[in-house]
């Protein structure tokens, strides 16, 4: 029978490409901005984007044969929102997923640091990361109350701010023709 195995050949699957800004920013650090390859692809021919890099793998049809792109811009500047949404991931991204009472990292949750019962609503300013221990033990109180000062007051970050945080925590996968586009300033720190 006819199976050909090339063991050494990544599936295209495995090959995405980082998406810069048309400022050769990462559109965002986290989740990081990566396109699969069949959309990369796509823009590449609709020539809304340019390659800045290639992986070796390539890509065959009837008439040609590609490489896939890894590191790929926009050609038309994205503006980005200067304020993020309000979504529990990005609450959790301001707060470096750590509570804000404690420091824990474990068992999250979000706290209303003061109490609906109390007028507290749910916003920005409001609402904190919280492990559940820290959680369960402030209950319906305000700080004072339960003498739970949180470690920063919450606020409304800016997007800058949440790719800021955003970059201690890199993806598991990272291309070496990644790096040149990313935390080259903790690379730094690290040499
Ligand atoms: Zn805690």
């Amino acid at each position: 029978m006819g199976v050909h195995f090339t063991p050494h050949l990544p599936s295209p699957d495995s090959c995405p490409a980082l998406v810069l800004n048309a400022d050769f920013r990462p559109l965002s650090y986290y989740p990081l901005s990566v396109w699969n390859w069949q959309t990369a692809l796509k823009a590449v021919f609709l020539d809304r984007v340019s390659i800045l890099s290639e992986y070796d793998r390539q890509v065959h049809s009837p008439s040609t044969a590609v490489n896939l792109p890894s590191v790929i811009a926009l050609k038309k500047y994205v503006r980005q929102p200067r304020f993020p949404a309000f979504t529990r991931f990005n609450l959790f991204l301001r707060d470096r997923f750590s509570c804000q009472y404690c420091g824990s990292t474990h068992d999250l949750t979000f706290d209303h640091v003061i109490p609906r019962s109390q007028g507290g609503r749910t916003c920005w300013s409001n609402i904190a990361a919280a492990c559940a221990p820290c959680n369960l033990r402030k209950g319906g109180r305000t700080p004072d109350e339960a003498d739970m000062q949180p470690l920063r007051w919450p606020y409304r970050p800016t997007n800058h701010e949440l790719h800021q945080n955003g970059r201690q925590f890199p993806p598991n996968y990272l291309h070496e023709s990644w790096r040149d586009f990313l935390y080259w300033d903790t690379e730094l720190e690290k040499g």
